[in-house]
């Protein structure tokens, strides 16, 4: 894969035809309080998936591509290069002396919609194209996340494991409608089927959300090849069992290539106690006026 460079970035390892490069940083820190891995699955000949790790502005994003032939690669190749550019530290800076910061996860997101949408319009083979994406960014003490599409964000906190994303797919509509159990949406033939996602529609509505973080905090981004192939409790269990970031996401893979490995695997891990500027990042006076807390997720396994 490519992943687009900045100075401050650089691959930690090399792309082999399995393996995507964990975007790492000059981040000392990089290789304990996080860590990154996407995989192909057993099934899928190309990775449509694409990850951004970024120690310095601590912001983190998954982008699930989908399309035709190349199209996919191509789409969320496209996400997170404009999600990348939009985020400049100038930017980030502006919202936190502003507080302004779902503001800017809303707009970043619109520009990376653009950004795919009006490349698919240049070529007849990119056509449809579209990216999900889960865009978390810690500052000041909080987490702010954001997505479009079925990429996800969990968080583990104490002994339970909440899902702080909301999935744009007619599965979830229906569970949200009570229709259908939450349980169920994993399995629903229409959990796949996006109401939302970057690069179709002219206007996106992301799912915006802010956490205030405390130091035992893990949190986890996804795409649908990990949830799709492991429930929740399953992936609750292996994520405790492995205090490690790096050896959680290994686990958790390998888990959900065991399971059948049917789409694309794509799994960043953050234990946000194990940075050794956590004091820093908590301790910010912070005036976003959007206030959320864990009673607006969902619980998905204690
Ligand atoms: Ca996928």
């Amino acid at each position: 894969m490519t992943i687009p460079s900045t100075p401050q970035i650089a691959p930690a390892q090399e792309p082999d035809e399995n393996t995507c490069p964990a975007a790492s940083l000059k981040d000392p820190q990089a290789a304990t309080w996080f860590w990154g891995r996407s995989d192909r699955g057993l099934v899928r000949g190309n990775n449509e998936d694409r990850f951004w790790l970024d120690g310095e502005r601590h912001l983190f994003i998954v982008a699930d591509g989908m399309g035709g032939h190349a199209a996919g690669e191509e789409a969320s190749r496209i996400a997170i290069e404009a999600l990348n550019q939009f985020f400049a530290a100038d930017a980030i800076e502006a919202a936190r002396s502003g507080g302004h910061f779902p503001e800017l996860l809303r707009a970043a997101l619109g520009h990376a919609n653009d950004a795919v949408l009006q490349t698919s319009q240049t070529r007849s083979e990119w056509s449809g194209m579209g990216s999900t994406a889960v865009v978390a960014l810690l500052q000041d003490g909080h987490l702010h996340l954001a997505n479009a599409g079925d990429s996800r964000a969990y968080l583990l906190r104490g002994d339970k494991i909440h899902l702080l994303s909301r999935d744009h797919s007619v599965a979830a509509a229906l569970a949200e409608q009570n229709h259908i159990a939450r349980e169920e949406v994993r399995t629903h033939p229409l959990r796949n089927r996006l109401t939302v996602c970057l690069g179709i529609e002219v206007n996106i509505e992301p799912h915006l959300s802010r956490i205030a973080l405390q130091p035992e905090d893990r949190l986890l981004l996804c795409s649908d090849g990990l949830w799709d192939m492991l429930s929740d409790e399953e992936i609750a269990r292996l994520w405790r069992q492995y205090p490690d970031a790096k050896v959680a996401v290994d686990a958790l893979i390998a888990a959900a290539n065991a399971a059948g490995g049917k789409d694309n695997i794509t799994v960043v891990a953050l234990n946000i106690g194990d940075h050794d500027g956590f004091s820093t990042l908590t301790n910010r006076t912070f005036g976003c006026p959007v206030s959320a807390s864990l009673d607006d997720t969902v619980v998905v396994a204690c």
